[in-house]
C-alpha cells in the first residue's frame, strides 16, 4: 500500500504485468488449442485414408483372384471345348462372387470378346485399340494391369475401370486378355460413405493424376488428368503423408492426408477444409479472447484508478500532514513541530553528550506596528521575519518555528552557545537591516530582541525549561533596549550572559 501510495506507477504497472501474463497464458493455451486441432484432424485423416485403401487393396485382390482364376481356365484349351454354358461356369465361376462388378470377360488375340460372364451377348466387341489390351499384347510380364477410366463398349458406356491379365498360348504367345470390369461407382459409393465436413474433400487418384473418383466433384471430369496440379505433385512423390496445402478448386487451405494403395496404381486421398477443423475451436478462442480482453482491460483499468486514488490519498494525507505541523502565514514549523522536535533533539543531544542551542525572538513593539501600519502590514512583517530567520538557519538539522504570535523559535542541535550567537546576531542583523519603517520604534525600523541559550549537554531538567531560559534572556534583551542579543549557557556553572547588538555595545 505504501509503495504504491509512493508510485502509482507500481501499482498500474504490476496491475498490467498480471492481466498480460494471464492474457499470455490464455494466448499461448488458444494456441495449442489449434496446433492439437490440426493434429487430431491429420490423425483422422490418416485412419480413414488407412481403411479406405485397405477396403480397396483387399477387393482389388478378390478381382485379381478371379481373374487369375479366368486366365487359368482360359489357357486350358478343353475349356473352348466345352458346351458355352459349361464353360461361362469354368472361366468365370469364381467372378461372380466379386461384388460391384461390371462384368468379366475373355478376349481373343485379335481383340474381339471370346467369352463374357453375362454369355454370349458381347461377342466379337472389337477391344483391340483399349490400353489394358495393347499393354497385354506388348508385354508378357506386365502382371495385373489396371486401365485408365473409359466407358464401356460392353455396358452402354458406364464409366469404368478394367482390371486385366494376360493369357498365354502353349508358346507363351500373346493369346487374349482376361477382363474385369469394376464400376467407378464403385469407389464413388465408397467415398460418399466418408465424412469430410463441409468443405471438404475427398478422392481416389491414379499415379499419373487421373482422377477416378471424387466428393465433392472436382474441376474437372472423372477421368481428367490432374497431373498438372501443384498438389498432385507433393501427392504423388511419397507413398503416404500429410500436408496443408491449398485447393484449385475451393481456393480453401486444406490438411491433405493420402496413401498409395499397395499392389495397385491408385492413390486416395483426404482433404478436410482448415476452416472446418478449426470451427469449433476459433468459437471457443474467440470466446477467449473477448473475456480476456474484456476482464483483463478491466483488471488493467481498476488497478491503474486504483493506483492513482491511492496516490492522492497519499498525496491529500501528507498534505495534511504538512498542514498539521506549518503555520499558515509564515510557512514555518508551528508550535506543535516545535515542541516534538524540541523534545526528540533533547534526548538525541542527552543520548550522544552534544551540545544544544535554543534562539528566541520577539518582534519589537509589534503592537504599535500593528495599531500604526494595519494588521496586513503586521502580517507582512511577519512573513519577511520569518523568511530572514529560515535563511539564517543553515544546516538541516536546524529547525525555525513560529511559537506564536510575533514570537519565534530556532531549534540548533549539536550547536554551542558561541555559533547560536552568532546565528542570533546575524539574524538580528538581516531584519534590521530590512529596513522596515517602524514610526513606534526608537529605531525607526522593525526590528527584533532575542534570547540565545545553550546546554552542553543537557544535564537534568527538561527541554521546555531550555526554552524558558531562552525566554528569559528575551526579556532580558527587551529590558537592556530591543534589538540585541542575550546569549548564556544554561545549567552551566554560574556563567554571565555574553551580551551582543547595539545595546551591548553601547
Ligand atoms: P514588545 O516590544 O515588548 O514585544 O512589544 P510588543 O508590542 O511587540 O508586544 P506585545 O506582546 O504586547 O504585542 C504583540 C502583538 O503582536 C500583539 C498583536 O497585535 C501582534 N500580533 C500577534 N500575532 C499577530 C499576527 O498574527 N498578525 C499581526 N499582524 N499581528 C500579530
Ligand atoms: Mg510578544
Ligand atoms: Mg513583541
Amino acid at each position: 500500500m505504501w509503495l504504491i501510495g509512493r508510485h502509482p506507477l507500481f501499482g498500474g504497472m504490476s496491475g498490467t504485468l498480471v492481466a498480460t501474463v494471464m492474457a499470455g497464458v490464455t494466448f499461448a493455451a488458444i494456441d495449442s488449442g489449434r496446433s492439437e486441432e490440426l493434429n487430431h484432424a491429420a490423425e483422422n485423416s490418416r485412419n480413414i485414408v488407412r481403411i479406405a485403401s485397405s477396403d480397396i487393396a483387399r477387393n482389388v485382390e478378390i478381382y485379381d483372384l478371379a481373374l487369375q482364376a479366368v486366365v487359368t481356365g482360359a489357357q486350358e484349351p478343353q475349356t473352348w471345348a466345352l458346351p458355352e454354358a459349361l464353360r461361362q461356369q469354368v472361366l468365370f465361376n469364381r467372378a461372380t462372387a466379386a461384388s460391384s462388378l461390371g462384368g468379366a470377360y475373355v478376349i481373343g488375340a485379335d481383340g474381339r470378346v471370346a467369352a463374357s460372364q453375362n454369355g454370349g451377348a458381347a461377342a466379337g466387341v472389337l477391344l483391340s485399340d483399349r490400353d489394358y489390351f495393347l499393354a497385354q499384347a506388348r508385354s508378357p510380364n506386365i502382371g495385373l494391369f489396371v486401365s485408365k477410366p473409359l466407358f464401356s463398349r460392353l455396358r452402354g458406356g458406364v464409366p469404368t475401370i478394367a482390371l486385366s491379365r494376360r493369357i498365354n498360348g502353349r508358346e507363351g504367345q500373346f493369346a487374349g486378355v482376361a477382363l474385369l470390369a469394376v464400376r467407378l461407382e464403385y469407389f464413388q459409393h465408397l467415398l460418399a460413405r466418408i465424412d469430410v465436413g463441409r468443405h471438404g474433400g475427398v478422392f481416389i487418384l491414379m499415379q499419373d493424376g487421373t482422377m477416378l473418383a471424387s466428393k465433392p466433384p472436382g474441376l474437372r471430369a472423372v477421368g481428367a488428368s490432374y497431373a498438372d496440379s501443384p498438389n498432385y505433385a507433393i501427392i504423388s512423390r511419397r507413398p503416404s503423408g500429410t500436408y496443408t496445402g491449398r485447393s484449385l478448386v475451393d481456393g480453401r487451405m486444406h490438411i491433405y492426408t493420402w496413401e498409395h494403395i499397395g499392389n495397385t496404381p491408385l492413390i486416395v486421398a483426404i482433404a478436410p477444409a482448415v476452416d472446418d477443423v478449426l470451427l469449433p475451436w476459433r468459437r471457443r478462442a474467440w470466446f477467449a479472447i473477448v473475456m480476456t480482453v474484456l476482464f483483463g482491460g478491466a483488471w488493467v483499468v481498476v488497478s491503474w484508478v486504483l493506483a492513482f486514488a491511492l496516490r492522492d490519498k497519499a498525496i491529500a494525507e501528507g498534505e495534511l500532514m504538512r498542514l498539521a505541523v506549518t503555520d499558515p502565514l509564515t510557512g514555518l514549523a508551528n508550535r506543535r513541530a516545535l515542541d516534538s522536535r524540541l523534545a526528540s533533539e533533547w534526548q538525541r543531544a542527552m543520548r550522544e553528550h552534544e551540545p544544544l542551542s535554543v534562539l528566541f525572538f520577539d518582534i519589537d513593539h509589534f503592537k504599535i506596528f500593528n495599531d500604526t501600519y494595519g494588521h496586513a502590514a503586521g502580517d507582512d512583517v511577519l512573513t519577511l521575519v520569518a523568511e530572514r530567520i529560515a535563511a539564517g538557519t543553515r544546516r538541516t538539522s536546524d529547525m525555525a518555528a513560529r511559537y506564536g504570535g510575533e514570537e519565534f523559535t530556532v531549534v540548533l542541535p549539536g550547536t554551542a552557545l558561541e555559533s547560536a550567537a552568532k546565528i542570533a546576531e546575524k539574524i538580528r542583523r538581516r531584519i534590521e537591516s530590512a529596513n522596515l519603517a517602524h514610526s513606534g520604534s526608537h529605531y525607526g525600523r522593525v526590528t527584533v530582541s532575542v534570547g540565545c541559550t545553550s546546554c552542553n549537554p543537557p544535564q537534568g531538567g527538561s527541554a521546555a525549561q531550555l526554552l524558558a531560559a531562552a525566554d528569559r534572556l528575551l526579556y532580558a534583551a527587551k529590558e537592556g533596549g530591543r534589538n540585541q542579543v542575550k546569549a548564556q549557557w544554561w545549567g552551566g556553572e554560574g556563567v554571565e550572559p555574553a551580551n551582543t547588538g547595539p545595546q551591548a555595545a553601547a
